[in-house]
């Protein structure tokens, strides 16, 4: 690894543990996700998984399953940018979990160059279909950040 990787290697790091800290705005009890939208090391966009504006802030239905019309982090990234002048056009994604096959669909429709994520997930269909479509996916593990936040 050369000084660029590696110096691109410890902002990978440090913009993950942002995603990190960001999920904890979510107020799904199931599973909390995170995720970042970084261009030219400015933050374009974020989000975290939960329903649609305007609708209550509880994600799981009577049956503690999660409701169908919550929004994964990804999809309130990407459409945040959407009401913004922003373009995510070559824009680097952090995200906690590894995209779902749907969030895949919209990154690669939305520009983005790169995924970084930090939490494998048993289906890899969205991680193959990134890949597929030339974007470079990089799993970076949660113990392996140190410890300087
Ligand atoms: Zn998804």
């Amino acid at each position: 690894m050369d000084a660029a990787q590696l110096k691109q290697l410890e902002l990978d790091k440090r913009y993950i543990r942002m995603a990190i800290i960001w999920a904890e705005n979510s107020y799904c009890h199931r599973r909390k996700v995170g995720a970042l939208i970084v261009k030219e090391k400015m933050i374009i966009s974020d989000g975290y998984n939960g329903t649609p504006s305007g609708f209550e802030n509880v994600c799981e239905d009577e049956n503690n399953l999660t409701k169908p019309y919550v929004l994964h982090a990804e999809a309130n990234a990407i459409t945040k940018i959407a009401r913004s002048n922003n373009s995510s056009d070559g824009a680097t994604m952090y995200v906690t979990a590894a995209p779902c096959i749907e969030c895949a669909k919209l990154i690669i429709q939305a520009g983005i160059k790169r995924v970084i994520y930090s939490e494998k997930y048993r289906l890899e269909d969205g991680i193959n279909l990134l890949k597929r479509a030339g974007i470079e996916v990089l799993y970076l593990e949660p113990d392996k950040f140190g410890t300087e936040i």
